[in-house]
């Protein structure tokens, strides 16, 4: 069953990948060390209401903090992960600092989103629902407070069992998302056939709607069906204030970009919507 990855490799559903290179076999043995010893960290960026500027919540960004190598970005280790069986354990530790920080930042008066990235080849099962029921009530989170982002090519992989498993994440109250949408080859229809709520539009397109007048369609489209179907419309990419003006002129919901922030890690992102907070307030 082959995939066409990021880097345009074709992989194959196994447990250990038998064609990595010796150095990627390495790195995967770290990472499977590293994900256990804690070396995941989770940064964090700010989504907001395209329309006030009001900060909603964030998005979970993994990053690897090596040993050697220093803080490694999700392309150069996610695939390493997809390909050798290693995203279970990945999504949990992931969702589970997302989920703590979601519930700190509750207790301390912040009604915060938190949305968490599911890897295409992501363990959409019963040990997920589980995983995500379990933190949820751990952390005294409410489940419309999480959001899972799936990408297309996850839905095209398997629709039955996408279908099943999104259904019960959508019945325990997870909002769920279609992240980079438009760069996948899927039909429309499983916007309507799966339960969710919002899209992402790919910021391959936003960061140059202002320029290509194809990129500018595709995201005009994009808004249009979202609204059309009552979806929330994140644009991420937003890296100016002409982006941002021309994507609440054409009806988009949300925003999330360098613009506005770029990840950040997780402990400083209560100081950082306390100075945005604090600007706004003086520019009132
Ligand atoms: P994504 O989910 O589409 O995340 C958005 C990516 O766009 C992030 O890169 C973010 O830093 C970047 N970005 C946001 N705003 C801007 C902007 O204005 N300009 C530019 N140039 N870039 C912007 P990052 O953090 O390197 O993540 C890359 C991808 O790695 C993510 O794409 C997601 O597919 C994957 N990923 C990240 N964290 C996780 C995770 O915990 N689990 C899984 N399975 N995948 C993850
Ligand atoms: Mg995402
Ligand atoms: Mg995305
Ligand atoms: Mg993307």
């Amino acid at each position: 069953y082959a995939k066409n990855s990021g880097s345009g490799l074709h992989v194959y559903e196994k447990g250990l990948d038998a064609n990595e290179t010796p150095e990627r076999l390495a790195l995967t043995a770290e990472l499977r060390q590293g994900i256990s010893a804690g070396q995941l960290e989770v940064y964090v960026q700010p989504q907001a209401d395209l329309r006030t500027g009001l900060v909603l919540g964030v998005e979970a960004l993994v990053r690897w903090r090596h040993p050697r190598h220093g803080l490694l970005f999700p392309d150069t280790f996610i695939p390493l992960a997809e390909r050798n069986g290693l995203i279970p354990q990945l999504t949990d530790a992931v969702l589970e600092q997302a989920v703590a920080a979601c519930g700190r930042w509750r207790r301390a008066g912040h009604r915060l989103t938190v949305s968490v990235n599911l890897s295409a080849r992501s363990n959409l099962n019963d040990n997920l629902i589980a995983s995500v029921q379990r933190l949820l009530n751990r952390h005294a989170v409410p489940a419309d407070s999480l959001t899972l982002e799936i990408t297309e090519s996850s839905v095209i992989r398997d629709p039955g069992r996408t279908r099943m498993v999104l259904d019960r994440l959508h019945d325990l109250g997870v909002g769920l998302s279609i992240d980079d949408f438009g760069t996948g080859y899927s039909s429309l229809s499983y916007l309507r056939q799966l339960p969710v709520q919002e899209v992402k539009i790919d910021k391959s397109f936003v960061m140059s709607m202002l320029t290509e007048p194809g990129d500018a369609a595709i995201v005009r489209s994009i808004v249009d069906l979202g609204t059309n179907l009552d979806l929330a419309v994140v644009a991420e990419g937003v890296e100016d204030a002409a982006t941002w003006a021309e994507l609440e002129r054409l009806g988009c919901t949300n925003m999330q970009g360098f613009y506005l922030a770029p990840p950040m890690p997780l402990a400083g992102f209560i100081d950082w919507l306390a100075a945005r907070e604090g600007h706004l307030a003086e520019a009132r």
